[in-house]
């Protein structure tokens, strides 16, 4: 068995460690055996999305944003098709911003990918902290750390989480992402999936049955010092859960 992931734009898109989540599926991977190719994607590079099975798009500031918008245009079609044929996307800050229509800064609109019908907007207060959310689906807390300008407005679309502890989407809505088909779309720097390998191996899941059906089942790690890690962080910032 063997999962391609795609790291989009890493040129641009890669605040905060964003590419741990790429060393993480590597890892989490070939402890269970399974083979993995990572196609790294630079701005200008030609992107053939039926080759993937994971595609990750990080984070960056508003310029690199705009920069990465001319290129995004051109996948938006082959992008789209693959998110609805149930491909896996981890989507992060700038990335899960791109993946909506627009995002309006002080000065200028950017355009998404219109993938998903959620839009952003710059406030001048800039939400950064760490965050800490709970998704029933999951066991234990997702804990990250938050640093963006943008508000993201998601409509009726289901969220990542709800917000423990931190500010999440708007500050103000209680919950924070967005969660459509297989896609995750997250505030989550740190970088996610090594904080929180539930996440890792729910994404890892989705893929591996998309590609070889759904006879497959991951291995359970150990994940005690992951585990020890999310305890910790979880009683630091959020004592009361
Ligand atoms: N530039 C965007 C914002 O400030 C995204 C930042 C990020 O990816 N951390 O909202």
């Amino acid at each position: 068995m063997k999962l391609t992931i795609g790291h989009l734009y890493p040129d641009l898109l890669n605040l905060y460690g964003d590419r741990g989540n790429i060393q993480c599926f590597i890892k989490r991977l070939q402890w269970r055996g399974i083979d993995v190719d990572i196609v790294s994607c630079p701005s200008g590079s030609r992107i053939d999305f039926e080759r993937f099975d994971i595609v990750l798009l990080g984070g960056g500031s508003d310029r690199e944003q705009e920069l990465v918008c001319q290129y995004l245009k051109k996948v938006r079609k082959d992008f789209k098709d693959y998110v609805e044929e149930d491909g896996v996307v981890l989507a992060v800050c700038g990335g899960y911003q791109l993946l909506g229509n627009y995002y309006k800064t002080s000065s200028k609109t950017i355009e998404g990918l219109g993938i998903l019908d959620i839009y952003t907007e710059w406030s001048k207060k800039r939400l950064v902290q760490n965050i800490i959310l709970k998704n029933p689906f999951f066991l234990n807390p997702i804990v990250g750390f938050e640093n963006h300008g943008g508000r993201t407005y998601i409509g009726n679309y289901t969220p990542f989480g709800k917000v423990l502890f931190g500010l999440g989407n708007t500050g103000k809505s209680g919950y924070e992402g967005v969660t459509y088909k297989n896609i995750i779309g997250t505030y989550l720097h740190g970088p996610l999936l090594p904080k929180n390998p539930e996440i890792c191996d729910y994404l890892l899941q989705k893929a591996l049955t998309r590609k070889y059906g759904g006879n497959i089942r991951l291995t359970a790690l150990p994940d005690s010092l992951e585990h020890t890690a999310n305890t910790y962080i979880v009683k630091r910032f959020a004592r009361s859960f």
